[in-house]
């Protein structure tokens, strides 16, 4: 018989630090032995035991259309049948930032890159650059990948400028990171009218998804983009989850379709763009990304950079993505979490849907939540009786309770079905914790 689960993580934390190669993958915050996976199609993942699961992680939001999509695979066949990579311009490249730039209107120019941290890092360098300032602004539960200036974390009190939030970051280089709390602009206003001459940017998600989903409340990213302007700074809105996913135009598209409508002067996108492959972007004024290598000043380079496989994926599924997929993930979102909700409330469970156009999450609370401090505050004990029990009943759930779930437009009757079948016994699961 082949290698049990078990036994490969095992032999993996032999061979690398966790046995992971990214540290939610390792069930820290649940427990138990990760999956190890195989393959996946459609709406589901198979094990290495032959245990096939419906997914609700969709590889952390790429895969919109679900798993391996026939005319994704087809164009990444028909790329690597002409080459892997030639560390040359391409045509598709153009392509990629063509189709973009019609669907996202403040994206005048566009870089690809190959992740969602080198985005928001090449973001942050241009902001830096164009504006000639150090200090940048973020909120407190927002993710914009690993790099060291945005791996901070709030020290106590009101615009006070943080500390290290993960050993092997320079203390001088967190000091030049404000953290502030979400949702509330005083604290913005505050920070500004303290530092405002020092500050390059505002960094923030569009709709924050990464301590589970916590949407801007209204007018919040049209009024951040007002106050930075006002003390000469700019705003860099973190589509790298949302784009593409929690709407046709990603967030930014959800909120121009109500008053309120912002227009930030940098967007990073990722995930969905690259289809399941690694492609990611910055993009935005045309004055300022014409400050980028070769044009200006600001330096940014990558071997893989447009790699022809990456984007030929990442066009393959936006160009799939019509109105009837993102309708699916509409519906499929509202499926799961009515299914889910009222499992939980059948057995008393306190939590609240949090939601952002397609994504949402569940909190265990009396309300939603608006900010880190409260998420944080949830019964997040809750959350590992339920996954687990999921789990077993074959549905992956993110293996963390600050996670966005992701459906898929491949999710049919059958894959619902199972989740919605397994939500109760989940549910109980989750009331005993
Ligand atoms: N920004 C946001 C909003 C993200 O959710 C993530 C990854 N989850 C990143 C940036 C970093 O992207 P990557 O993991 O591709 O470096």
């Amino acid at each position: 018989m082949s290698a049990t689960n078990d036994e490969l993580f095992d032999r993996a934390r032999a061979a690398i630090p966790g046995g992971v190669n990214s540290p939610v993958r390792a069930y820290g915050s649940v427990g138990g032995t990760p999956r190890f996976l195989v393959s996946a199609r459609g709406p589901y993942v198979t094990d290495v035991e032959g245990r096939e699961y419906v997914d609700l992680v969709a590889s952390w939001g790429p895969a919109i259309l679900g798993h391996a999509h026939p005319e994704v695979v087809e164009a990444v066949q028909d790329a690597a049948s002409r080459g892997l990579s030639f560390g040359a311009t391409t045509p598709a490249e153009t392509e990629l930032a063509e189709l973009i730039e019609e669907r996202i209107a403040p994206v005048e120019r566009l870089r690809l890159v190959s992740t969602g941290t080198e985005a928001t890092m090449t973001a942050i360098r241009l902001a830096r650059g164009f504006t000639g300032r150090d200090v940048i602004v973020k909120f407190a539960g927002h993710y914009h990948g690993h790099s060291d200036g945005l791996l901070a974390e709030a020290g106590s009190g009101l615009a006070t400028f943080a500390l290290p939030g993960s050993a092997g970051v320079p203390a001088d280089i967190a000091a030049l990171t404000l953290v502030l709390p979400y949702n509330d602009l005083d604290a913005v206003r505050t920070a500004f009218a303290e530092h405002g001459e020092r500050i390059a940017a505002v960094i923030v998600e569009a709709a924050a998804a990464n301590m589970g989903v916590v949407a801007p409340l209204p007018r919040f990213n049209a009024s951040l983009v007002e106050i930075a302007h006002a003390h000469g700074a700019l705003v860099i809105s973190d589509e790298v989850l949302t784009g593409f996913r929690a709407g046709p135009r990603g967030w930014w598209g959800v909120e121009a379709e109500f008053p309120g409508a912002y227009t930030p002067d940098l967007l990073t996108f990722g995930k969905v763009i690259g289809g399941g492959l690694p492609v990611a972007a910055v993009g935005g004024r045309r004055d300022i990304m014409e400050r980028l290598a070769p044009l200006g000043p600001v330096y940014q380079a990558g071997t893989l950079s447009g790699n022809p496989l990456a984007v030929a994926a990442g066009l393959a599924t936006l160009r799939a993505a019509d109105d009837a997929v993102y309708a699916a993930l509409d519906r499929n979102a509202e499926i799961v979490s009515n299914a889910v909700s009222d499992a939980l409330s059948a057995e008393g469970v306190a939590h609240a849907v949090q939601y952002a156009g397609t994504l949402f999450s569940f909190v265990f609370a009396e309300q939603p939540v608006f900010d880190y401090a409260q998420a944080k505050a949830q019964d997040v004990w809750r959350y590992a009786p339920f996954f687990h029990s999921m789990l077993e009943q074959g549905v992956s759930l993110p293996p963390s309770v600050f996670e966005a779930w992701f459906v898929t437009a491949a999710h049919d009757e059958a894959a619902l079905g199972r989740i919605v079948d397994a939500a109760p016994a989940a549910a109980k699961a989750a009331a005993a914790a």
